[in-house]
């Protein structure tokens, strides 16, 4: 098979400064193409043509041959999106977290500060909100974009809310500093081409029924239009599963590690949809190596107008976050053992 710049970049060992390290990915590339070796046991006859492992390695990269620009040349290689001060993909495991909705001065402004105070970087809302009826409120748009503006004034938070619409894309890039898009938007083109030219990072999630490749498409689709800072979102995907709201793929976020540079953060609380079991998902999302969260907090999530089943209350978020403390220590220590040598 001829090579593709996808493959060819992930299979390109960078020089010959760190033996060691080249070493271990050379083999970690090997055990990822099943060692290679013959098409078949000898003497085994089959009707079906074998393909040796190497063969079906290729193949599993191949998935991602659209997507060059978002895959890893070398294991190392790391995207860092600056948001202010804040490095996302750069070794901090950061929380975003907020309500579903933006709704009122109060309630935006009690949860900023609550989030705030127990270890939250960014503040999470949304003032344009895709529902599934169009009956549910849909957000309140300008307003709730000042009111996150204000909200980021008073805590130092940054902010990140959805933009929905390619012409609100300005707009949103005024007023937000991270623009997400949502999962039913993953495949807008459109839209990601407009949020790509405000020039403010892109939180890109995991459309419900998205593979991993759809997602590092459209997220190849952003570099392409001359944006390279994306954030990559697992948010649970469709399965026949029903016990929780969405199926939480943690394998997804450990194959984007491996096969992007791009940062990865994990949303529990759409994967869940319940919060009792958002904790636990994020829990995983730190052992995956995820890179970040993001997270519904409500300071009443049985009155929330949006997603309150699966806010988390004031107290739950402060208990998640001491729960977290001890697995991000040991995340951080796992990754600085890992880090190159110099
Ligand atoms: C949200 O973040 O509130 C949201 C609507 O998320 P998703 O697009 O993942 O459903
Ligand atoms: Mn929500």
């Amino acid at each position: 098979m001829s090579g593709t710049p996808a493959r060819s970049s992930l299979q390109n060992v960078s020089g010959g400064e760190r033996p060691e390290r080249d070493a271990q990915y050379q083999r970690h590339m090997e055990i990822q193409s099943f060692g290679g070796g013959p098409s078949a046991p000898a003497g085994l006859v089959s009707p079906v043509p074998q393909r040796n492992g190497a063969e079906v390695g290729e193949a599993w990269l191949e998935q991602f041959a659209d997507s060059p620009d978002v895959l890893k040349s070398t294991p190392e290689q790391q995207t860092i999106v600056s948001v202010g001060d804040l490095a996302i993909g750069g070794g901090e495991f950061v929380t975003m977290a907020g309500p579903c909705s933006v709704e009122t001065e109060r309630q935006l402004m009690e949860t900023a500060e609550q989030v705030a105070k127990h270890g939250a970087r960014v503040l999470r809302g949304g003032a344009f909100k895709p529902r599934s009826s169009p009956y549910a409120f849909q957000g309140l748009g300008l307003e709730g974009l000042k009111l996150l503006a204000a909200a980021r004034a008073a805590t130092g938070l940054a902010v990140v809310t959805e933009v929905m619409s390619a012409d609100d894309a300005p707009l949103v890039g005024e007023y937000a500093d991270i623009l997400q898009i949502g999962s039913r938007s993953m495949e807008n083109y459109a839209l990601l081409e407009a949020a790509a030219h405000t020039g403010r990072p892109i939180l890109l999630k995991r459309g419900m029924v998205a593979t991993v490749a759809d997602l590092l498409r459209s997220a190849q689709c952003v570099l392409s239009h001359g944006n390279p800072n994306v954030i990559l979102c697992e948010r649970g995907i469709r399965t026949f599963e029903t016990v929780t709201r969405n199926t939480f793929d943690v394998a997804g976020i450990v194959v984007l590690k491996e096969a992007s540079h791009l940062p990865v953060i994990a949303d529990p609380s759409h994967a869940a949809g319940r919060r009792s079991l958002v904790p636990g998902l994020a829990r995983t999302a730190v052992a995956a190596n995820a890179d970040g969260l993001i997270v519904e907090v409500h300071p009443h999530p049985e009155k929330a107008w949006s997603d309150g089943e699966q806010s988390l209350t004031f107290d739950e978020f402060e208990s998640m976050m001491a729960d977290l403390a001890p697995w991000c220590e040991l995340r951080a220590l796992r990754n600085h053992a890992l880090e190159p040598v110099a």
